[in-house]
């Protein structure tokens, strides 16, 4: 079993400029995933000569290349939740940067030369609970007619048809849904800004700005202790799940967290099929939530879950990963397993997406919240708008109050309870179903 991500058989990520021949840039963007590329595409686009993208890896080597390859933009919350928050007007906004996120995507996806296998077929969403059912049903009559068409409620036997499970009271489809390769799509991003003209530098760890004028010196070192420093009249963070100790602001508000994947040996195309019809992403409603699909050429497994609620190695989650999908399809019983690997995630405590500048000048933006293949795209987009001074910027996410805990310095030590607690919700949903 190989402990690599699966789509790195066909993208592993690349090294990029490794010495910097000007020491000064218009934009510098740490982080060479979705957010920073999409941001520097953004930036080129506007016209930003000089545009530099760091990265401490190889292009795309955090979750970028590494993630399920499901491209959804449901927010973890809902409008109430974000109207108690924000306000009311601010919350409709941030639901509206949700909304836009997909289309927002397909947009930029159709710019992009090299292809990332996008598939368009739809995502399913089983129903752990009667109580779940109950929940979409009310969300499905409170949309507008015509988006109820892509919002499809199945009961139990009806979800057979889209789903070959017995664990689920019933499904979601989501037509409007899909997935796409996400080792190819980061390199296609990466491709992109490079023919815009941006730079992407690769072994460089951001250390730290100083003020300087208008702008701000920018203090990098690689893995070998040599250092550069970079004059940027413009700094944007984009290290998600990946930021370390060297972004301390950031360190107090993120909860970085593993997320797991395995992918199954090749396997005949229709056994694959009869479990899941058409490639459909697919995935839960539990707190502990599974997420699989099959490989873009469909004959591959691959699953995805929190196996354990705290850092494991890649030998460790397979096994846990293995069983929640024999849990999920027993017909998979002697299966291989060709490789287990794992990714960062980012969560914020209030759940939302964070925009903004801090007081050094520095911007940044953060926190999936373990859904960000269309989310950081658009991110990335709506912090270029936000760095450049675009007017009407500054709305939805952008500038939201980003909260931390004051005991908390930026190490999860209560992830392993919080994991227990989500067991306990999971099965008591079930008892009382
Ligand atoms: C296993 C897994 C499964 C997932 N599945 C899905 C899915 O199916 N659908 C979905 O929508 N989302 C999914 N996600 C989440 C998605 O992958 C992320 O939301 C998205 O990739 C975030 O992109 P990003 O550019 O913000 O961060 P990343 O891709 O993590 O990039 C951050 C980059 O910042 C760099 N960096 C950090 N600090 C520094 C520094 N100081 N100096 C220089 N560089 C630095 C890192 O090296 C890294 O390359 C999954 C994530 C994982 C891990």
């Amino acid at each position: 079993m190989k402990t690599t991500p699966f789509w790195w058989e066909e993208a592993e990520p690349e090294h990029s400029e490794r010495s910097f021949d000007n020491d000064s840039c218009g934009a510098l963007i740490v982080g060479a995933g979705y957010t920073g590329l999409s941001a520097a595409i953004t930036m080129a686009e506007a016209g930003i000569s000089n545009v530099f993208v760091v990265d401490a890896m190889r292009i795309g080597e955090g979750a970028s290349s590494r993630n399920g390859g499901q491209i959804g933009n449901a927010p973890k919350f809902d409008l109430a939740y974000a109207s108690r928050k924000f306000g009311e007007k601010r919350a409709r906004e941030i639901m509206d940067d949700y909304e836009q996120a997909m289309p927002f995507l397909l947009q930029r996806a159709a710019t992009l030369t090299d292809p990332f296998d996008l598939n368009l077929t739809g995502s399913v969403v089983g129903l752990h609970s009667r109580r779940d059912m109950r929940k979409l049903q009310q969300i499905r009559d409170s949309l507008p007619a015509e988006k109820r068409a892509d919002f499809e409620l199945l009961d139990e036997a009806d979800m057979r048809r889209v789903l070959n499970t017995g664990i689920y009271r019933g499904a979601l489809v989501k037509h409007d849904q899909g997935g796409l390769h996400p080792a190819k799509y980061v390199r296609a991003l990466a491709n992109r800004a490079r023919a815009l003209g941006v730079r992407i530098f690769t072994g460089w760890r951001y250390m730290g700005a100083d003020r300087d004028g208008g702008g701000h010196l920018v203090r990098l070192a690689d893995a070998s202790g040599q250092t550069a420093v970079i004059r940027a009249d413009k700094v944007l963070l984009g290290a998600n799940g990946y930021a370390g100790p060297e972004l301390p602001w950031l360190r107090q508000r993120i909860i970085p967290m593993q997320s797991y994947m395995i992918a199954t040996e090749p396997l005949p195309f229709a056994r694959l099929e009869e479990l899941i019809p058409l490639n459909r992403m697919a995935g839960d409603t539990k707190h502990i939530l599974y997420y699989y699909r099959r490989s873009p050429d469909g004959t591959r497994m691959l699953f995805g879950g929190r196996a354990r609620f705290r850092d494991s190695t890649e030998e460790e989650s397979a096994q846990g990963l293995q069983r929640f999908m024999l849990h999920t399809f027993p017909s998979l019983k002697g299966v291989d397993i060709t490789h287990s690997w794992l990714g960062n995630v980012c969560f914020a405590f209030d759940f939302v997406t964070h925009l903004g500048r801090m007081e050094d000048g520095v911007y940044y933006s953060s926190c999936c919240n373990g859904n960000g293949i269309a989310m950081a795209t658009f991110m990335g987009h709506r912090a270029a708008e936000m760095v450049m001074g675009v007017p009407g910027h500054d709305r939805g996410v952008v500038n939201t109050h980003f909260p931390r805990l004051w005991f908390y310095n930026g190490s999860p030590w209560f992830l392993p309870m919080v994991g227990n607690w989500y067991r306990f919700l999971d099965r008591s949903a079930r008892w009382f179903d």
